[in-house]
């Protein structure tokens, strides 16, 4: 094998072992090497020509007048078009294809979402305008949020926060909050192993000591444990469902009631609605919070394609303490804003204050509307029976070359968990990603959920088709079987993309964030 020359590129590129003639342009076919922006710049160059200013600096900024230009790069529009575009293709999208990462749900982004979000109406309007003149673009938001309701059988829901985990410091926020108007302090959220890395990250950030709940053999929350753990200290539990095992949370109802009897509340982390959406509502199940990632279930894009949007359900219980503002309907049907100065006229003196600025991700309220009416409740039910399919199919036939520890169990839900048991002496779920990279796939979740070893979390989505899920399934085998016979290539892998194993602690230790020292 060759040692890759100076610009990190191997030679035989494109074919192991080959040797291929080196090109004088670091390209290879439509394999492209990009320099960085500031290389390619030339002091000087503009995209825009612009005539000498015929007035005189304006005295009044002083001291702050600038004395040297900025150190930006020069180039012109095309340069500028180019390097992006070139950048773009040493990256992986979901329209390129599939993208199994559990957990995060990476869709299909429909484009008629896409068309209808881009409606002036919609996409031209101000925060600040008078409600008068964006009737439409409130009535999304109503209309949205009544969906969001009967899906999970909650009577409130917070549109504003702007991601799933800003969403759950909003439900623990009004946890806090109805806490406090009872009297009542309660330092400790209980939080399972099987729950998501977010849920104790928000629960210290919201001032709450994080407990840990060990999880049973078969991957679920240890109830025995945690009714134990129960007392007068304890705010609530964080339980993601399904977990992160890819498992539904059988005993939520039983855990639900012997926390409201504890005087807790219960914040179920909903990001994975995907899996149960149309078939099971949460609000049945006690849950008093839940984030809904409108970027995972509802298909609006995210992993660098857009904004994400998080708004929570919450239950009577935590209501009151709703941040503002918010829209609602008056009995004519106008859409009004519920903002702090009118919040008492509209019965809402107990907000626990605001989240975000404005009335959270619009473009993404519009996406999500528009998926959400073009599946109707029955296409919303297919959605979450097709990705649970989808991924037991995946778990069945993988079973034989990779460890599913859970597998023994039952069913999964949306995600199919594997293990590294079974490599060979030296060879890991790094490795089994990395060789993905090379088969032309993004790779699934690893590492992660930390309670089982060397994890691999595959989340196919229902928008797979049988023939792409099959492809996916064919090549994860053959490395699995390359991995169980200590194939050597694959742990040189990747072989086909312009930078191979990088380090990745180093670059998250020591990041570079400038150009030059
Ligand atoms: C994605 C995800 C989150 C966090 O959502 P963000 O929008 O990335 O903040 C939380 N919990 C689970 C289970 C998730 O999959």
């Amino acid at each position: 094998m060759n040692a890759p020359n100076a610009s990190g590129w191997r030679p035989e590129m494109g074919e192991a072992g080959a040797i291929l003639p080196a090109t004088v342009s670091g390209d290879h076919g439509l394999n492209l090497e990009e320099k960085l922006i500031f290389e390619l710049a030339a002091p000087g160059t503009y995209g825009v020509d612009f005539d000498d200013a015929d007035v005189a600096p304006a005295p009044a900024l002083g001291k702050f007048l600038r004395k040297a230009a900025p150190a930006l790069p020069g180039l012109t529009e095309p340069e500028v078009v180019r390097h992006y575009t070139r950048l773009s293709r040493q990256n992986y999208a979901i329209d390129l294809g599939p993208f199994p990462l559990g957990s995060c749900t990476m869709k299909h982004n429909p484009r008629l979402n896409e068309k209808v979000a881009r409606m002036a109406g919609f996409a031209d309007v101000h925060p600040l305008q008078p409600t008068q003149t964006v009737q439409g673009a409130l009535k999304v938001i109503t209309q949205l949020a009544d969906w969001l309701m009967a899906l999970t059988g909650m009577p409130a829901v917070a549109m504003t926060p702007k991601a799933g985990a800003h969403g759950e410091l909003c439900g623990l926020l009004c946890i806090r909050a109805a806490l406090t108007a009872r009297g009542e302090e309660r330092p400790v959220v209980l939080v399972p192993e099987s729950a998501h890395g977010t849920n104790p990250a928000t629960a210290a950030f919201a001032g709450f000591r994080v407990e840990n709940i060990p999880a049973t053999e078969d991957g679920r929350v240890d109830v025995a444990a945690l009714t134990a753990r129960l007392g007068p200290d304890i705010a609530g539990v964080m339980i993601t469902n399904p977990n992160t095992c890819g498992l539904f949370e059988r005993d939520l109802k039983t855990i639900s009631d012997a926390v409201h009897a504890a005087g807790g509340y219960v914040y179920c982390d909903g990001a994975n609605f995907n899996a149960i959406v149309g078939k099971v509502r949460p609000g049945d199940l006690g849950v008093d919070a839940m984030h809904i990632n409108l970027h995972k279930t509802f298909s609006t894009p995210h992993g660098g394609g857009g904004p994400g949007s998080g708004p929570v359900v919450l239950s009577a219980a935590l209501a009151p303490f709703a941040p503002l503002p918010f829209a609602t309907l008056d009995a004519d049907g106008v859409a009004h804003l519920v903002e702090e100065g009118d919040a008492h006229d509209h019965g809402h003196p107990n907000s626990f204050g605001r989240m975000t600025a404005f009335h959270g991700q619009m473009g993404m309220f519009t996406r999500a509307l528009t998926y959400i009416l073009s599946h109707g409740a029955d296409g919303l039910r297919q959605v979450s029976e097709d990705a649970v399919l989808n991924a037991n199919y995946i778990l069945r036939e993988l079973e034989d070359v990779l460890d599913a520890p859970f597998a023994a169990y039952g069913p999964c839900m949306h995600e199919a968990l594997f293990s590294d048991n079974g490599m060979a002496e030296g060879f890991s779920t790094l490795d089994i990603a990395k060789g993905l990279i090379d088969e032309g796939f993004h790779p699934m979740t690893v590492y992660f959920p930390l309670v089982v070893h060397g994890a691999m979390l595959v989340e196919p989505t229902e928008t797979e088709s049988k023939a792409g899920t099959d492809r996916l399934i064919a090549s994860l085998r053959s490395l699995a079987e390359r991995g169980r016979a200590g194939d050597v290539t694959l742990k040189s892998a990747p072989h086909y993309t312009p930078r191979r194993r990088v380090d990745e602690t180093l670059a998250a230790r020591k990041p570079k964030l400038v150009w030059k020292d």
